[in-house]
């Protein structure tokens, strides 16, 4: 006998992929469907107008309240739409938007701050970008230089950040800026938001092994931002920094999107449904991989994976429903999440033999996507927190090894 609650969610399930196969862009998920590049114009706007579709359909911006943009659903639900779009494999949205600065401004930002940035931020109507990162404050990010001086209203901006994804059309970035000279370490640094057309603001792109222009270089030459711009209290930054990193953290690594983000999931390339197909169309010796029983175990092994990755990314879900802080299962989430990828895009290469490795010419498959994925899921381990980084923090502060 199926339960009243089995038959709801299925019958919420139908209305999903019904939405999905009437709102993906014409062609998607055909062989025909020509992808925009990414970082192009119209990646972005491809990406910008599915969160708009996303929103208004109320798919996204989940764990926000309804008088600042969000939208509230039962993370049963949630986790039905996550699955169904890692189902089709949608097109990617907006990262920094509800990964980075959305929780971050819902927690520390002021009403006015709330009222102004979350709506448009959540729709996809004005983008974001994160300014945290220098040349020598990564790992150890409390060692930020670029300062920010008060004059009367405002604060008075120089330095240089780098690393600093989804630059081309950010309207906004968050920025973590020395605010005193003096104070000790973790005592000194302010939370900014900034208008991204300030003049004294420059942008150098920054080229990666796929060849795309992913992240940049910001510099800063006496930027002025208003102090009704900053986020928190003054030398209170750093505080709202680890508050960002873990939602950062929870997004890249959380399974197929169970929560307020928009990270990738630990799936890069739809899913291990996707693979499964794969494995299914290679023929080798006359017999599909799929009939290889090492391969199938190899392909199970992700399937038991995702299982677990998602009832552990609901459990998530529900702690940030309740208002119950999320911790250090973030960094195990996004420590796994990002190692899993490189294992699965290594795997897919393996099963598409010699063509999946180019990346152009008569001979690659899907246009390169599959090499140009392996090359590009390696930064998970760096983004967010190396896995170096991130190993630390379970060893010390989950599991209470000594340092
Ligand atoms: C795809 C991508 C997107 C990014 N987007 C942004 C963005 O939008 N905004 C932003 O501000 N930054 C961004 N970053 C930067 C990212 O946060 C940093 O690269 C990361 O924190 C590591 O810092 P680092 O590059 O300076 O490396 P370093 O900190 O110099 O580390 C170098 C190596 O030393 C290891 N290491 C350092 N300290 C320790 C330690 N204590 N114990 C053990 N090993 C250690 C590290 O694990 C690493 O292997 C992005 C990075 C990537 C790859």
């Amino acid at each position: 006998m199926v339960s009243a609650e089995a038959e709801q969610a299925q019958q919420f399930r139908q209305e999903v992929r019904a939405w999905l196969m009437e709102n993906l862009p014409e062609g998607w998920g055909t062989p025909q469907y020509e992808a925009p590049e990414p970082t192009t114009k119209e990646f972005h706007e491809l990406g910008q107008s599915w969160l708009r579709r996303l929103y208004d359909a109320g798919y996204t911006a989940f764990n926000y309240p309804k008088e600042y943009g969000g939208v509230e659903r039962p993370v049963w639900q949630i986790q039905i739409i996550a699955q169904e779009m890692t189902r089709t494999g949608t097109p990617p949205r907006p990262m920094s938007n509800i990964m980075v600065a959305g929780p971050t401004l819902l927690q520390s930002g002021t009403e006015e701050q709330k009222k102004r940035f979350l709506p448009p931020m959540l729709r996809g109507d004005e983008c974001w970008m994160q300014g945290f990162s220098e040349p020598n404050a990564g790992s150890d990010l409390a060692n930020i230089q670029t300062t920010a001086v008060r004059d009367g209203d405002e604060w008075v901006v120089n330095g240089q950040k780098v690393w600093n994804s989804e630059w081309q059309f950010a309207d906004y970035s968050v920025l973590v800026l020395k605010t005193d000279m003096e104070a000790p370490r973790h005592r000194n640094l302010s939370y900014f938001i900034m208008d991204c057309k300030s003049p004294g603001f420059t942008m150098r792109p920054l080229r990666e092994i796929t060849g795309r222009e992913w992240f940049c270089e910001m510099f800063f030459d006496n930027v002025r931002i208003p102090h009704e711009n900053m986020l928190g209290e003054v030398n209170m930054g750093w505080y709202a920094a680890m508050r960002t990193l873990v939602t950062e953290r929870n997004g890249s690594g959380n399974l197929e999107n169970v929560d307020v983000s928009a990270g990738q999931g630990v799936s890069s390339i739809g899913g291990t449904g996707a693979i499964v197909e794969m494995a299914k169309k290679t023929m080798r010796r006359g017999k599909s991989l799929w009939e290889d029983a090492a391969y199938r175990q190899r392909i199970a092994q992700f399937a038991i994976e995702s299982t677990a990755m998602g009832h552990s990314g609901a459990r998530t879900a529900v702690k940030i429903r309740k208002g119950i802080d999320i911790g250090h299962e973030v960094n195990i989430g996004k420590h796994f999440g990002a190692e899993r990828r490189i294992r699965e895009a290594d795997l897919i290469l393996e099963l598409l033999g010699t063509g999946g490795q180019l990346m152009r010419g008569p001979h690659s498959i899907d246009k390169g996507e599959y090499a140009t994925n392996m090359l590009w899921v390696r930064c998970g381990t760096i983004a967010a927190g190396t896995s170096e980084i991130n190993r630390n923090i379970i060893a010390e502060r989950i599991l209470g090894l000594p340092r």
